[in-house]
């Protein structure tokens, strides 16, 4: 009998950053905190911890790409940035139809290969 369970797909998650000396909360991580100016150890992450980004946002601007790079197989995407509630911000795929700024959306991320080269996680941002 083979198991096949350790084969199932784990949701993609991106992952933010906090410092665990004053709390302070990023995304992207950064290599120094700007608030205690703890070093973050790009290998080891030591002194830090990572939490998922996800949830629900809020709108704070958005884009319409028409010249899309090489390799994707859409006419045009929209791009938007988001503020979570824990006030980090992040940018990503828009998939609603009539973006307004200040509008409430839930965030998630998916494992995009529409670019060439390795999958990567992106966000989504959908109503
Ligand atoms: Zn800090």
């Amino acid at each position: 009998m083979i198991d096949f369970s350790m084969y199932d797909q784990k949701e993609p998650k991106i992952e933010a950053y906090k410092c665990l000396k004053c709390g302070a909360i990023y995304y992207p991580a950064p290599m120094v905190c700007s608030s205690c100016d703890t070093r973050r150890d790009p290998v080891t992450g030591k002194g830090w911890e990572t939490f998922d980004l996800e949830g629900p946002c809020t709108l704070l601007s958005w884009t319409r790409l028409w010249n899309l790079p090489e390799g994707y197989s859409k006419k045009n995407m929209l791009f938007g940035i988001v503020e979570f509630e824990n006030g980090l911000r992040a940018s990503g795929q828009l998939e609603v139809d009539d973006p307004k700024t200040g509008m409430a959306l839930h965030s998630t991320v998916v494992e995009s290969d529409e670019r060439p080269g390795d999958p990567v996680n992106v966000f989504v941002f959908t109503q």
